[in-house]
C-alpha cells in the first residue's frame, strides 16, 4: 500500500469512529473475489454470446421464458459452491460488535447472492434473491426448493403458471420495503460506504445521492473508482484486501 493509501485509510477510520449510523450499499463486485462474476465481466462458455442485461430482463421473459429459466438455472449451479469471501466477513465482524461500538450499520445490498447471510451478516436485498421463486402469473410465492440442474419451466401449483426466479430484473420496480429500508438508512447515515458497485444502476445509485445532501461522508471501495463526484475518500483496492484491514483498525480505535 503507498503512503497515500494509508492517508485515505486513516481519514476512512477516522470518520468511522466517530459515526454512530453508518449505511453501507454493497454490488456485485464485492463477491467478485469468491468467484462470482460482476455482469461487467464478459459471460463465459454457454452464455458466452449472451449479455447478462437482455436475460435478466422482464420483455426476455415473455418472449422466451425457457431461455431466462435456463439461464437463472446455470447461475444458480454456477453460484451454489461460492462463499463468502474476507469482506463480506469483515462485513459480518464489523455487524456483530456494532453494538459495542455504539453504532447502527445498515447493510443493504444489490447482489442475489446470499453470500452475506452465509457470513453471519443480515442485509437488505433491494434486487431480490437468486433461491427464491414465484409465480410469474398469479405471484404467489414458490415455496419448494428447485434444483438448479432441472432446465425445464416449472408450473405454479396453484394457477399453472411459469414459476420465475424473485429478482428483479431490468425494466421492473424495486420492491416496495427494502426500498424503504435502503432509503431511510442512506438519509439518516453520518457515513455512506459504497462497496463493489459501478454507481449506474439507478435507483441504488440514488442512495449515495440522498445520503451525501443529508451531510453524510461518502467512501467508496472499488479497484476501478467511479467518477460520480460525489465520493469524499476512495480506497480504491478489491474489496477482500481493504475491508478486513479497516475493520480491524475500528475496533483497535475504540477498545
Ligand atoms: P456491476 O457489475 O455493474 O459492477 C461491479 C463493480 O465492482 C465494478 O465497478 C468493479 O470495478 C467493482 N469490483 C470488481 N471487483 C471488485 C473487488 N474485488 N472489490 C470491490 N469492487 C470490485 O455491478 P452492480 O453495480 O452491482 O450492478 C449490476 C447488477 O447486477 C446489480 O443489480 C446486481 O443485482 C446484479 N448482479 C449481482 C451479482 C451477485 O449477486 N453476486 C452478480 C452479478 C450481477
Ligand atoms: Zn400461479
Amino acid at each position: 500500500m503507498t503512503s497515500n493509501a494509508h492517508i485515505d485509510l486513516s481519514k476512512a477510520v477516522y470518520v468511522l469512529n466517530n459515526a454512530q449510523h453508518i449505511c453501507i450499499l454493497t454490488g456485485a463486485g464485492i463477491s467478485a473475489e469468491s468467484g462470482i462474476p460482476t455482469f461487467r465481466d464478459k459471460q463465459t462458455g454457454l452464455w458466452e454470446n449472451f449479455r447478462a442485461e437482455d436475460l435478466a430482463n422482464c420483455d426476455s421473459f415473455v418472449r422466451d421464458p425457457e431461455l431466462v429459466w435456463s439461464w437463472y438455472q446455470w447461475r444458480r449451479s454456477e453460484v451454489k459452491d461460492k462463499r463468502p469471501n474476507p469482506a463480506h466477513e469483515a462485513l459480518a465482524t464489523w455487524q456483530a460488535k456494532a453494538g459495542q461500538l455504539g453504532q447502527t450499520i445498515s447493510l443493504i445490498t444489490q447482489n442475489v447472492d446470499d453470500l452475506h447471510e452465509q457470513a453471519g451478516s443480515q442485509a437488505t436485498h433491494l434486487h431480490g434473491e437468486l433461491w427464491q421463486n414465484h409465480c410469474s402469473e398469479c405471484g404467489q410465492t414458490y415455496e419448494e426448493a428447485i434444483d438448479p440442474a432441472v432446465t425445464a419451466l416449472v408450473p405454479c401449483k396453484s394457477c399453472g403458471g411459469k414459476v420465475r426466479p424473485s429478482i428483479v430484473w431490468f425494466g421492473e420496480m424495486l420492491p416496495q420495503e427494502p426500498w424503504q429500508i435502503a432509503q431511510q438508512a442512506a438519509e439518516n447515515c453520518e457515513v455512506f460506504i459504497s462497496i463493489g458497485t459501478s454507481s449506474m444502476v439507478y435507483p441504488a445509485a440514488g442512495l449515495a445521492q440522498s445520503a451525501k445532501q443529508n451531510g453524510a461522508t461518502v467512501i467508496e471501495i472499488n479497484p476501478h473508482p467511479t467518477d460520480n463526484g460525489l465520493v469524499d475518500i476512495q480506497l480504491p483496492y478489491p474489496a477482500g484486501e481493504i475491508l478486513p484491514e479497516l475493520v480491524a483498525q475500528l475496533s483497535q480505535a475504540k477498545n
